[in-house]
């Protein structure tokens, strides 16, 4: 357990923050000066913007327009198609030339549906557009529904759609909302840069953010190496006067940032394995979702750009760039300087979390915050990876109380059983372990790759279940249209019957003098037996057809 926190402020006399200490973690440099020491940038309009449909966790969108159409800036180009899913909007105004397949972010590497828009230049925004100047008039579920209109997802990396993580639920109490300002990951600094000149948007999308929750408590949290940041913010929320906001500085080690560890630093809580943080009353939201709720709710404006840090000693000149979605990676390079000899790796994301891109003409989406161009040296991957020498440092640095070494033994045998027992989903994919090993072991990509295919199994047990299932229904099916056959088959013999049955009750009253009176309960012959016996008296008679060419008795009687 740390030190109490004590904040000199009045609201830091108001709201004291002790403060705890999780397990594991690792001090790895920084390297942030690198793209602080250039102001904030606007990037340039690229000359396409590439926007893949999957740009969240969720079902892809589903485009709306066809190439040749005009767009507006703002426009929904591709609906959300899901519970789980956000729409896509056109970054600026222009021309869609084409929906196809394009390299996209995403360590597999693969190809994805993208749509293409060729900017204006005019920025023509869509309109009407309907600006909330109070948005305490507007109920949470309201306020929920304009956020997933405008296409909001989870900042921090996750690109969860944000208006679900602002429904707790029937019956769920928000005690704590928290604000992710720690931004640990080397090199990062659009948090840093993004609290420095919008303090006061984040802190009304915090407002936003809790009256959807209907929280109570809310907590900034910053990591003491952004005292620009720190004071920034801290004079925004004193300026608001709200004694249930703090701003709280946190000591400075990775992964801080991460949902389960910041929970535990300011409330001292740990979330439970499996379980999400609302289980204890906490939700953590990402700083830049906060200020995308705010423009989506104060200014009408959806999710079409967010703050990048382009860095790296590949970069000439690092800097952070407000970027528009579907921009190529190229082109920030080139409003940065362009590349330094030896760069030999471009990474989206940070060091410890990133992966690497194979190609520079691949945009930039919701859920990226930063690209790194790295030279040969810079980053230390590159050693020869040694037999692992049983030392224990994975496990002693593991933030998430794993057990690396044997989750590291298991993926590489791909005994994928062993190493989920071993809660392979628990991992946050920090890299701290990678980062420590004295063998050099690309322990993560390990855990990356188990991951992939355990999912990949899943996807394709679901796929085998999903076709028996589509069997089973199209048999039953069968089956039914056989049976509902048979049984109109049974009711238009039993309609012909039927009418066999009151034709021979309007036979000649002589006949019917034959029978016995009484009704057929009460042991009195059936029409089809009166029937049979009329056309027997007719045979009789000479009237009626030979016996063989009588017509057959109705199967009940035959029975
Ligand atoms: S840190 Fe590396 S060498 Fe040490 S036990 Fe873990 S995997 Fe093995
Ligand atoms: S990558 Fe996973 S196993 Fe390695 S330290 Fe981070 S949480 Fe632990």
């Amino acid at each position: 357990m740390e030190v109490a926190h004590a904040c000199p402020t009045r609201i830091g006399r108001l709201m004291l923050q002790r403060l705890w200490k999780f397990r594991g973690g690792i001090h790895p440099p920084g390297r942030k000066e690198l793209s602080l020491s250039r102001p904030l940038e606007t990037a340039r309009l690229p000359a396409r913007l590439i926007l893949p449909v999957a740009q969240h966790i969720g079902a892809p969108a589903e485009p709306t327009v066809q190439p040749g159409d005009s767009v507006l800036k703002g426009q929904i180009i591709a609906r959300a198609s899901g519970s789980i899913s956000a729409p896509i909007h056109a970054p600026t105004s222009g021309r869609v030339v084409e929906i196809a397949l394009h390299p996209v972010p995403h360590p597999s590497g693969l190809n994805a549906t993208c749509i293409v828009i060729e900017p204006d230049g005019a920025e023509t925004w869509i309109s009407p557009r309907h600006p909330i100047d109070d948005f305490t008039r507007l109920t949470p579920k309201e306020l929920r529904q304009h956020i997933r209109d405008a296409g909001i997802v989870g900042l921090g990396g996750a690109a969860f759609p944000t208006f679900i993580k602002l429904n707790p639920g029937e019956g769920k109490v928000v005690e704590t909302l928290i604000i992710n300002g720690a931004e640990c990951e080397p090199y990062i600094t659009s948090d840093d840069m993004l609290m420095r000149h919008y303090a006061s948007q984040v802190l009304q999308g915090l407002l936003i953010m809790r009256h959807a929750l209907q929280a109570g408590r809310c907590v900034i949290g910053i990591e003491d190496n952004k005292p620009e940041a720190f004071h920034s913010m801290k004079a925004a929320v004193e300026a608001a006067g709200d004694p249930q906001i703090s701003v709280v500085r946190l000591p400075t080690r990775y992964p801080t940032g991460g949902e389960r560890q910041l929970i535990k630093v300011l409330t001292g809580k740990e979330v439970p394995s499996g379980k999400r943080p609302l289980e204890i009353g906490v939700v953590c939201h990402n700083l830049s979702t906060a200020r995308a709720v705010y423009n989506a709710i104060a200014l009408a404006e959806p999710l079409i750009s967010r703050i990048i840090t382009v860095t790296g000693e590949g970069v000439a000149e690092p800097r952070n760039l407000e970027v528009l979605f579907g921009t190529p990676v190229s082109d920030l390079i080139a409003q940065c300087g362009g590349y330094r000899e030896d760069v030999t790796r471009l990474i989206l994301g940070g060091p410890m979390m990133g992966f690497a891109l194979h190609s520079d003409a691949i945009p930039v989406v919701k859920a990226a915050n930063c690209v790194l161009a790295a030279r040969r040296d810079e980053l230390a991957s590159g050693n020869p990876v040694l037999p692992c020498i049983r030392c224990g440092r994975c496990s002693k640095a593991c933030p998430a109380h794993l057990l690396p070494q044997q989750m590291y033994w298991h993926s590489r045998a791909k005994d994928f059983d062993r190493v989920q027992d071993h809660n392979l989903f628990e991992c946050i994919e920090c890299g701290c372990c990678s980062y420590v090993c004295p063998s050099n072991i690309p322990l993560v990509q390990y855990f990356r790759f188990a991951k992939n295919e355990i999912w990949a199994q899943e996807r394709e047990q679901h796929f085998m279940e999903e076709s028996r299932r589509r069997h089973d229904a199209k048999q039953e099916r069968i089956d039914r249209d056989k049976r509902e056959k048979e049984e109109r088959m049974r009711i238009i013999k039993e309609a012909a019957l039927a009418k066999k049955r009151e034709e021979a009750q309007k036979a000649p009253a002589g006949v019917h003098s034959a029978a016995p009176q009484g009704n057929v309960a009460q042991g009195a012959p059936s029409a089809e037996s009166r029937l049979r016996i009329t056309e027997l008296e007719k045979r009789r008679s000479g009237t009626a057809p030979p016996d063989h060419e009588a017509p057959a008795p109705p199967d009940e009687e035959s029975s």
